[in-house]
């Protein structure tokens, strides 16, 4: 007998018609002789409608109460799948994090699972029963209610399958898989059958927003095999696993784009030590995560430094930037919000030579100007104006073939 543990997202659960769609997948694996174990998100829109009630009060809500707020529409999805299966036929439970016991830290909004307690969800499984947990929610060790972030019963699910050894995780969504690059704007993107931990998390860090990135992490941690695949359909599937040797070690796997992305150059600062951290301290202390670095080499002992960091944060970055600017005496702050990230992504890449050239000549053919470069092992970014967003995704997926390969 095989523990199946099943995720659904949302857009899977955002009505009645459709959480009975969830009720049949479950029992199918049950019929077929599995202990099931469903976790679940709240239906589609509903985090984000209660993360704005708390806002219509306040721009800072407690956040302990904003936590015990934004992880009640888990509570409805769970509850109404168990009485779903139930008027079907079937045991089944619903448990909130607290009642599993999910243990995490005290970080509201971002808290990280520190332990969870298998007991009573085993107990419930030996006896046939269904078990529905919520995703997103845990509990403290001051019994608060904590959410593990956006898009955090990914998180859930995987930690879940980790503790209790299942089998397989299934993450069910609204698409079929993990495709070469979004289908949206490539209309040649191809769905990929397989896909390695790291490539998935590179591609769920640049923008592509089937996983949240900590459960692919968390995947990798433990082994978790993860399969995404669509609830509306049994076609398909992507298997995110470790890489194995009759894997063919692609090159590049996949094309992202990112258009949440703002530029902001320092101009002529001076090159002395104690630049860089005058000016990236107080981004760090007020939480703005700072993706991109370049400086220039100085010339006359001047030089310029240019960083990308998500637009939500633009107003804020430009503010502390300018306030140490002046401490540091440079000419001025220059800001450029229309820009975007396009990356490619693939496990060959560190033993084949040539990829980052074969990248930027593609783009330069097109006449697309390369802002900034990044580079990994495993994957690498140009930051380029932000109209050229679709043009750079689909010259490049041409140009490595990604339409070609099953
Ligand atoms: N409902 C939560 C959110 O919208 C968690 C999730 O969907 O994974 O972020
Ligand atoms: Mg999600």
């Amino acid at each position: 007998m095989a523990l199946v543990v099943q995720k659904y997202g949302g857009t899977s659960v955002d009505n009645l018609a459709k959480i009975e769609n969830v009720a049949m997948r479950v029992i199918k694996a049950k019929e077929a002789g599995n202990q099931v174990v469903v976790v679940l998100s709240a239906m589609a829109g509903e985090t984000d409608r209660l993360i704005n009630l708390a806002h219509q009060i306040t721009d800072s809500p407690d956040e302990r109460e904003y936590d015990a707020l934004i992880s009640t529409g888990e509570q409805v999805t769970v509850s109404l799948l168990a009485i779903m299966l139930n008027k079907m036929g079937y045991p089944a439970r619903s448990f909130l994090g607290f009642q599993v016991k999910i243990l995490t830290d005290g970080a509201y909004k971002q808290a990280r699972i520190v332990n969870i307690d298998t007991m009573a969800i085993k107990n419930e499984l030996k006896n046939g029963v269904i078990v529905i947990i919520a995703g997103f929610q845990g509990v403290d060790s001051d019994n608060n209610i904590t959410t593990l972030g956006r898009g955090g019963s990914d998180t859930s699910a995987v930690a879940l399958s980790a503790a209790l050894h299942a089998d397989v995780c299934d993450i069910y969504t609204d698409v079929d898989g993990v495709y070469t690059t979004d289908p949206n704007i490539c209309s040649k993107a191809r769905r990929l059958s397989k896909i390695t931990y790291d490539e998935m998390l590179e591609m769920a860090m640049l923008g592509a927003k089937v996983l949240q990135p900590r459960s692919v992490e968390m995947a990798k941690k433990y082994q978790v095999p993860l399969y995404i695949r669509s609830s509306f359909t049994d076609e398909g599937g992507t298997l995110v696993t470790k890489e194995d040797s009759a894997m063919e070690r692609e090159v590049v796997s996949g094309v992202t784009y990112d258009r949440d992305q703002a530029k902001i150059t320092v101009v002529h600062v001076p090159d002395r030590p104690g630049i860089a951290a005058r000016l990236f301290t107080p981004l760090a202390e007020h939480h703005i995560v700072v993706d991109m670095i370049i400086q220039n080499a100085s010339v006359e002992g001047f030089t310029d430094l240019t960083f990308t960091v998500s637009r939500k944060d633009i107003k804020e970055a430009t503010r502390l930037v300018e306030e140490a600017g002046k401490d540091i005496g440079a000419a001025k702050v220059e800001v450029d919000e229309n820009v975007a990230k396009i990356s490619i992504v693939g496990v060959g890449m560190v033993s084949h030579s040539g990829v980052a050239a074969k990248m930027f000549a593609t783009l330069a053919h097109e006449g697309i100007n390369i802002l900034m470069i990044s580079t990994s092992d495993i994957k690498i970014s140009c930051v380029v104006q932000a109209k050229y967003t679709e043009l750079a995704v689909m010259v490049l997926h041409d140009t490595f073939e990604l339409d070609k390969r099953s």
